[in-house]
C-alpha cells in the first residue's frame, strides 16, 4: 500500500525502513503532524499512519475517505485522537499497535517515581556546578509505601510487578480486576478508597470522557497530604489547574507527568528558540518538585521496533482483505 506517515521523527522513519522490504508497503514520510491544514498531504496514497497528537477528527477523516483512502494505522496504542464514529459511517479501518511494550512505559513511570523520591534530577545538576552538598537531598524509601495504579490492563500489570519487587504495598482500581495480580499480592480497592490511602499514585488508563480530569479538585482531596502523582497515560486525565493550586498548599508533594493536557502545541518538536506562552506548564516548571517529560515514556528500541512490526502487519492485513488483529471500532 501506499502510506502517507505523518508526525515522523527520524526514530520512526529509521525503524520502519529497516522491515520496509520485507513488505509491499510504500511509505512517504512527513515530518507535518496531520491536521485540516496538512490533510492534502495524503492525496494519492492508499492509507494514512498517524500517531498521538495527529488529528483525526470529523472533517479530517472525511477529508481522507473523499481521497480514498481506506485506514488509517495508527503508531500507538491510544486513540482518543481519532472520531470513531464518523470513521465507522464513512468505513474508514482504524488499526493501532494495542501493546508495543507496555514494559517501556511502566519503566519510565517508575523512573520518573525514582527521580522524584531520590532528588536525581537536583543531585545531576548539583554535581555539574562543583556542588556536592547534600542539604535537601533527603529522599525516601519506596519499600512499604503503599503504592497504587489506576488502570491494571498491559501497563499498569508492568508497574504493579515493578512495584511489588520494590516491596511496596500495591493498590489497585479498574473497571475490570486481573485474577493474575490479585493472585501476586495486588490489592483491589473502589476509587474512594484507594485515593484515601495512597502515597504514590500512577495512572494507566486511558483517557476516556468517563476518566477526563480524574485528577480534580474532589479527588486531590482525598489524597493523603504529600501525595506523589504520576501520568504516562493522557494528560487530559489530570485537571492541570487544581494540580498546580494543591502543589502550591503541598497537599500535592510530587508530580511527574510524560503527558500534558496541552502537549499538542509543545511536545515532539524542539521550542527553544520560541516564547513559551502556555502558562500553566511554565507554572509547572516553577515547582522543585515536579518532574516533566514529553512523551517519552514509549521511546525504547524495543517500542520502536514492535511498533514498526504490528503497523505493517496492520497494513499487510488490510492489503489482503483478511481479518484485521489490531482494529479499534466505534461501540455506542
Ligand atoms: P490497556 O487497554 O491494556 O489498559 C487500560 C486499562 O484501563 C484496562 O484494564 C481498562 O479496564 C482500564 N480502564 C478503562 N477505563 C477505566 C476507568 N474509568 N477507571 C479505571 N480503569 C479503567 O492499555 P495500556 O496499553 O495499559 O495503556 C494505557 C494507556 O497508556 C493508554 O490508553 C495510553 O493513553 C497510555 N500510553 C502512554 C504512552 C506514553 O508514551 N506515555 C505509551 C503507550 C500508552
Amino acid at each position: 500500500m501506499k502510506v502517507a506517515c505523518f508526525s515522523t521523527k527520524s526514530y520512526d522513519q529509521k525503524s520502519f525502513d529497516l522491515r520496509l522490504t520485507k513488505h509491499g508497503h510504500h511509505f512517504t514520510y512527513f515530518e507535518a503532524k496531520l491536521d485540516k491544514h496538512t490533510v492534502n498531504l495524503a492525496k494519492g496514497y492508499d492509507a494514512v499512519c498517524a500517531f498521538v497528537n495527529d488529528h483525526l477528527d470529523a472533517p479530517v477523516l472525511k477529508i481522507l475517505h473523499e481521497f480514498g483512502i481506506q485506514a488509517v494505522v495508527l503508531r500507538c496504542a491510544g486513540y482518543n485522537q481519532v472520531d470513531l464514529k464518523t470513521a465507522k459511517e464513512l468505513n474508514l479501518k482504524i488499526c493501532r499497535v494495542p501493546a508495543y511494550s507496555p514494559e517501556a512505559v511502566a519503566e519510565h513511570a517508575f523512573a520518573m517515581i525514582l527521580t522524584l523520591s531520590r532528588k536525581t534530577h537536583k543531585a545531576y545538576n548539583r554535581i555539574r556546578e562543583n556542588n556536592y552538598s547534600l542539604e535537601g537531598l533527603v529522599g525516601f524509601n519506596l519499600n512499604g509505601k503503599v503504592v497504587s495504579v489506576i488502570g491494571t490492563g498491559a501497563i499498569g500489570t508492568a508497574f504493579c510487578k515493578i512495584a511489588l519487587g520494590f516491596g511496596c504495598e500495591v493498590l489497585a482500581y479498574d473497571l475490570i480486576e486481573n485474577k493474575e495480580l490479585k493472585a501476586i499480592g495486588v490489592k483491589y480497592l473502589n476509587l474512594d478508597e484507594l485515593l484515601s490511602q495512597s502515597q504514590i499514585i500512577s495512572l494507566h488508563c486511558p483517557l476516556t470522557p468517563g476518566t477526563k480530569h480524574l485528577i480534580n479538585k474532589k479527588t486531590i482531596d482525598q489524597m493523603p497530604n504529600g501525595v506523589m502523582i504520576i501520568n504516562t497515560s493522557r494528560g487530559a486525565l489530570i485537571e492541570t489547574k487544581s494540580v498546580i493550586r494543591a502543589l502550591k498548599s503541598k497537599k500535592i508533594g510530587y508530580l511527574g507527568i510524560d503527558v500534558y493536557e496541552q502537549e499538542e502545541d509543545l511536545f515532539f518538536r524542539n521550542l527553544s528558540e520560541e516564547i513559551l506562552m502556555d502558562e500553566q506548564i511554565a507554572r509547572l516548571m516553577t515547582f522543585p518538585n515536579v518532574l516533566i517529560t514529553g512523551h517519552q515514556a514509549f521511546l525504547t528500541q524495543e517500542a520502536l521496533s514492535q511498533i514498526a512490526k504490528t503497523t505493517l502487519l496492520n497494513l499487510d492485513e488490510l492489503e489482503q482483505g483478511s481479518e484485521l488483529s489490531n482494529e479499534v471500532t466505534y461501540s455506542e
